[in-house]
């Protein structure tokens, strides 16, 4: 049986060592407490706190770096084929935690379960994809000429930093980590400070399956912290960031000195343009499914509804009626739609917004409001006839909040769609087939779905544009970054060589 009071006692079980010992580092297969002493990480449910957790500072990044470091030939010259029976392994262990996993991240960051349960099952998978992908990370291309045999081979960077964000944070850490693990990298892994208690599972699920020591290694930090001292590290070779666009901004200059490689998925405000030949119903759900779902809190949500004014009326009034019944609730219930928020400091963010959108002359036509007085849930929040330069059609708001903008034709959605400083994914609903194609092609995003909700094929490029990111995830296009690529070319005797002084 699953419901929340069961929920409830099972988290309670797995809390338990938490409180006692806290939330500990992991530096070369070691428990470790941060040299900064802790911090606290509350649940967003009720403020209640979790566990003190170790504050890492640029002496414990120093010390998992070297440990990364000192790990690093070892794994790197294992095979790509003891690689993947490791990384199958870790898959197991998480489909076996798959529960406690799911369970802990709710209560850790407020999202509901009915989301959480199936992303611990998708950090499995990832590590499932990779693992397959492993034996074959070192290929390269064989490139003749006339003269000369260019072999390309490549060869994993070394060790590498990993710094994720407070969303969904298992299942985005084992999406960075896990393509590490099987380029033969070695990792430092810096998690959010608001939601430290799935990755250190995750380290701890890694040893457990094998990884030798100092492969993955776990420093809990501030990001002005534990985060900056990795991006300077100079045994890193490369950082993996998940996060704000501004911080990613940040990395680039403090990861200058060391001339750090960087593979960065930043923000987003996505649109989903609905035509007014689109199929509706189909529209409907969709829209609504992708900014509400995970607490809106999620890069890819659609974040801007583009609307054919033809259809603008009814659309919005449907959206409004339905994001009102949304159930909004304890992220352990299993019928609850949305959680809480993550962190006051995020819903105060969210609710500025709904000050800025007032003020800006934009209709609220749902939500905007707080639900209850303990925890931060806001009610799912739809604002109407904004136009495309307000601050809430321009600015990531990152929680369940819908601006509607309407257009008359296909050049002004485009317009509209693309003027912002983000280009991470891009929705388009309509049933004209030649539409969706120029579209999608003078659409600025990495990803665009259409007539579709954002469902991932994990073979596939997943990153963005603009101010939404630098590089990409999945396939190959992970190992390119965590990979360095050698050319070696052998001459076959033939050829002239240039004589001079001769
Ligand atoms: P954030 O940028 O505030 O923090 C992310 C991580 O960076 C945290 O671990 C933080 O401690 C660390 N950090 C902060 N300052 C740092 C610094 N100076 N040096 C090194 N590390 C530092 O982001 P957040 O609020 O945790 O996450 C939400 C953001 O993440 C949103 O903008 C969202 O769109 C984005 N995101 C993007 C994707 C994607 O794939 N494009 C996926 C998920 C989230």
């Amino acid at each position: 049986m699953s419901d929340l009071s069961t929920h409830l006692a099972r988290l309670e079980g797995h809390l338990a060592r938490f409180r006692d010992k806290g939330i500990l580092n992991l530096i070369g297969g070691i428990d470790a407490a941060g040299s900064g002493g802790t911090f606290q990480t509350r649940s967003p449910v009720d403020e209640s706190l979790i566990a003190e957790v170790a504050l890492g500072t640029a002496a414990d990044v120093d010390r998992a770096a070297k440990a990364a470091k000192a790990a690093f030939p070892a794994w790197a010259a294992l095979s790509g084929e003891k690689r993947k029976a490791i990384l199958h392994r870790i898959a197991d262990l998480i489909e076996a935690r798959a529960e406690e996993i799911a369970l802990c991240e709710c209560w850790d960051t407020g999202q509901a379960w009915r989301f959480m349960s199936k992303a611990a099952l998708r950090g499995a998978e990832n590590f499932r994809y990779f693992a397959d992908l492993a034996p074959g990370a070192r290929d390269g291309k064989s490139l003749p000429t006339q003269t000369h045999l260019n072999v390309t081979s490549r060869h994993p960077i070394g060790p590498v930093g990993v710094i994720t964000p407070w969303n969904t944070p298992f299942m985005l850490s084992t999406w960075k980590i896990a393509p590490a693990l099987a380029a033969g990298c070695t990792v430092v892994h810096k998690p959010a400070e608001f939601s430290p208690l799935t990755a250190r599972l995750l380290a701890e699920i890694c040893h457990e399956a094998g990884l030798p020591a100092g492969v993955l290694n776990l420093v809990n930090g501030m990001g002005e912290g534990a985060g900056k001292a990795l991006t300077e590290h100079p045994d890193i070779k490369a950082i993996a960031f998940v996060g704000e666009s501004r911080t990613g901004s940040m990395i680039m200059k403090q990861g200058a000195d060391t001339l750090k490689r960087v593979h960065f998925e930043l923000g987003g405000k996505n649109p989903v343009m609905v035509f007014e030949d689109a199929d509706m119903e189909r529209a409907l759900d969709a829209a609504i499914f992708m900014i509400y779902s995970l607490n809106g809190e999620r890069c890819t949500s659609s974040s801007r509804l583009l609307v054919q004014e033809s259809i603008a009326e009814a659309f919005e009034a449907r959206l409004a009626e339905r994001a009102e019944r949304i159930c909004v609730g304890h992220p352990l219930d299993p019928a609850t739609e949305v959680g809480p928020l993550i962190h006051k400091t995020h819903f105060d963010k969210v609710m500025g917004y709904v000050g800025i959108g007032k003020t800006d002359g934009a209709t609220l036509a749902a939500g905007g409001e707080r639900v209850g007085s303990d925890g931060w849930f806001v009610r799912p929040t739809l604002f109407t006839k904004a136009n495309a330069g307000m601050r809430i059609a321009q600015e990531e708001v990152f929680g369940p909040f819908l601006t509607s903008i309407r257009f008359k034709d296909e050049d002004e959605a485009l317009r509209i769609a693309n003027d912002v400083a983000y280009g991470l994914t891009g929705y388009v609903w309509t049933n004209d087939l030649a539409r969706a194609l120029r579209v999608s092609e003078r659409l600025e995003a990495g990803m665009i779905w259409v007539n579709s909700e954002n469902v991932r094929h994990l073979p596939t490029p997943f990153g963005g544009v603009k101010a939404s990111g630098i590089g990409r995830d999945g396939s190959d296009w992970s190992f390119e970054f965590y990979m360095e690529t050698k050319n070696t070319a052998f001459a076959l005797g033939s050829h002239k060589i240039q004589r001079l002084g001769a």
